[in-house]
């Protein structure tokens, strides 16, 4: 589409202010600067979580952009496994570690059994996995009934309780209630918060949250996602590298919702943050002061492409909102950013984002 800059760009796209206007904003002061596109609109939101070659903010991966999800990965699941992990493979160095792992081992089981549905090849082994994950689970309970912790005899006689529930919860209840692990750590939480021995009731927590789970052990997750379809289960392997919107102040703390308050983090990351301030969160992934750069240089490379536009003073409204977020223990480089100068001649809307080339 060709814009005729004489008619003024503003009766196309009204929602975008004129450079010269937007050159006059303090860059610096997140406070003041509104951008010009709102998210009810979908247009930052959808160009910032499908920008190629991505790296997560937090854990530097590529992500796979959203625009993947949005249509079906293939057109119809009842073909085999085999060819729908051929179609998975051009993602396989974006999956996170377990999921990867899963994808191989899907592969190996392929060749042997190569016309059977990804549903019933997952569930394959099932037995298999779900004796690995019990196997591992008993031995982190009976390390903790063979531990002498050092705790008055009525807190020793709750955390017995605990374990006792915990055995009755992973091997009495039926295999297919959900949340177990997450009731087991909720009840050895509440021993930390009633006990007064605080350093071995923490030492007793940290013990049982190595209990596997779906996100860290390949069994649990066979044994988590067996009952899934196929269509699900593509899905499943795919979903944690998602490219998704991270706020940098949580919107229960009032933080805007906005590209000035956006970050892009892979769903696993994402979901890990949730509303934790980012001292906290920093504690547990050190690897985002280092990889927030990535991602960052990524940004500044596609904006001085201009391939997005009206996102000018997001690189310096970033920086500045991650270093008073963080205490300044985040402090990226935008010293290769070029700011944008003049309006450009030609807009080219496509896939969400806007392309601005020059005739
Ligand atoms: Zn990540």
């Amino acid at each position: 589409m060709k814009i005729n800059l004489s008619t003024g760009i503003n009766s196309y796209f009204p929602q975008i202010k004129p450079h010269k206007q937007q050159l006059k904003l303090q860059p610096l002061n997140a406070d003041t600067v509104t951008f010009g596109v709102s998210r009810k609109e979908k247009n930052y939101e959808t160009a910032m979580t499908n920008i190629p070659q991505l790296p997560c903010a937090c854990c530097g991966k590529i992500m796979i952009p959203e625009n993947v999800f949005e249509r079906p990965i293939v057109k119809n699941y009842d073909i085999s496994a085999t060819e729908i992990l051929k179609v998975l493979k051009k993602y396989e160095t974006r999956m996170h570690k377990v999921e990867r792992n899963v994808f191989r081992r899907l592969e190996k089981l392929s060749k042997k059994n190569p016309e059977m549905n990804l549903h019933d090849l997952f569930n394959r082994k099932r037995y298999y996995h779900l004796a690995n994950t019990e196997i591992k689970q008993l031995k982190i309970v009976s390390e903790i009934e063979k531990t002498d912790f050092n705790i008055s005899p009525e807190s020793q006689a709750k955390l017995n309780n605990a374990l006792k529930n915990t055995r009755q919860i992973m091997f009495v209840e039926g295999k297919d209630v959900l949340k177990k692990r997450q009731r087991i750590i909720k009840e050895f939480s509440s021993l930390l918060e009633d006990c007064p021995e605080k350093e071995e009731f923490q030492r007793v927590l940290s013990m049982i949250q190595k209990l596997p789970s779906s996100k860290n052990d390949v069994d649990s997750f066979f044994v988590k996602y067996s009952p899934l379809d196929s269509e699900s289960l593509a899905y499943k392997l795919l979903e944690s590298s998602k490219a998704s919107i991270e706020h940098v102040v949580p919107a229960s703390e009032n933080g805007a919702d906005n590209s000035s308050n956006y970050i892009v983090m892979c769903r696993k990351c994402n979901n890990s943050r949730s509303s934790m301030p980012y001292e906290e969160f920093l504690v547990k992934h050190p690897e985002m002061i280092k990889n927030s750069q990535k991602y960052m240089d990524r940004i500044i490379n596609y904006l001085n492409k201009q391939y997005i536009f009206g996102m000018d003073n997001y690189p310096f409204i970033i920086k500045k909102l991650l270093e008073d977020e963080t205490n300044g223990l985040i402090h990226l480089d935008v010293s290769k950013y070029r700011m944008p100068y003049k309006s450009p001649d030609l807009f080219i809307r496509s896939n969400g984002l806007y392309k601005i080339t020059k005739d």
